[in-house]
């Protein structure tokens, strides 16, 4: 899901919204679609019959991305043609797309979370606990950020050897090596071996128990990140969608908007 308005991430006052299905394996765009909620024409008391009128939604701009990705999963021609059905969508953690497409859909769509955005939301949830902790510095954040990386890409398609290695993350840092895999250097010189970013490691027991809260809840969700897909062909899509029709100006609402995002989206396919 883009956004043509100013601003970053989710802007809940759009005016008019795209979104596409990117192919896993051929990263290419399937379909696409963009959804406006206003049309200035319309605005201007015209008749929607008196010009190529864009105006295709009602709603609020909340409601965008969860209408537009159910249209494009079960209202696809494409899908039909190919007679293949939408089973597997990869996205970001908090988006409303994959509940609208579950709901509109006769079959179980299962979910995939972008790896990306699974990291940054274990940063994000380090950097809550953070000032209650002294020894969890931003460089402690990004050593343990890169122990989870480490372990989802060793575990690729093994969510429950993904998990194990998550949730003993902080005991890796609190020097216990007994079930680290083979990302710990531990093993492979016990005894000159030191933390790269925590030294000798961690102590604070408070710390262990606050580490181990967000690392076994991050595990119990493995299932969900363990194909280690990501979903940046969206983003860099949706980068190149913004900078046709550029944020600062405003063109939704418009036939040429519309033209702007397949203009995108050809250069894509
Ligand atoms: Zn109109
Ligand atoms: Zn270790």
């Amino acid at each position: 899901m883009g956004w043509t308005t100013r601003g970053t991430g989710r802007n809940y006052d759009s005016l008019t919204g795209s979104e596409a299905l990117v192919g896993f394996f051929t990263k290419k765009v399937l379909t696409y679609i963009s959804k406006n909620r206003k049309c200035r024409k319309c605005d201007r008391g015209h008749d929607s019959s008196d010009h190529d009128c864009r105006l295709n939604f009602e709603g609020s701009a909340k409601a965008i991305e969860s209408a537009a990705a159910a249209h494009l999963a079960t209202q696809n021609s494409i899908f039909d043609t190919c007679h293949v059905q939408l089973g597997i969508m990869i996205g970001d953690n908090d988006s409303s797309a994959i509940g609208s497409v579950g709901a509109a859909s006769h079959h179980e769509v299962i979910k995939h979370s972008d790896k990306n955005h699974t990291s940054k939301g274990v940063v994000n949830e380090l950097h809550k606990i953070k000032k209650n902790h002294k020894e969890l510095t931003a460089g402690a954040i990004k050593y343990l950020q890169r122990c989870f990386n480490y372990c989802v890409a060793q575990n690729i398609g093994d969510p429950v050897e993904m998990a194990k290695g998550i949730r003993n993350i902080p005991s890796h840092c609190f020097n216990n090596h007994d079930n680290c895999g083979t990302w710990c250097g531990y093993h492979a010189n016990p005894e000159s071996y030191r933390h790269s970013a925590i030294g000798d490691g961690f102590v604070s027991e408070q710390l262990f128990d606050a580490l181990s809260c967000i690392f076994d809840v991050v595990a119990s969700r493995a299932d969900r990140f363990a194909a280690g897909v990501s979903s940046n062909v969206n983003e860099s899509l949706n980068a190149t969608i913004a900078s046709k029709a550029p944020k600062m100006r405003f063109y939704g609402t418009t036939a040429s908007s519309d033209a702007r995002l397949a203009c995108a989206i050809n250069k894509k396919k």
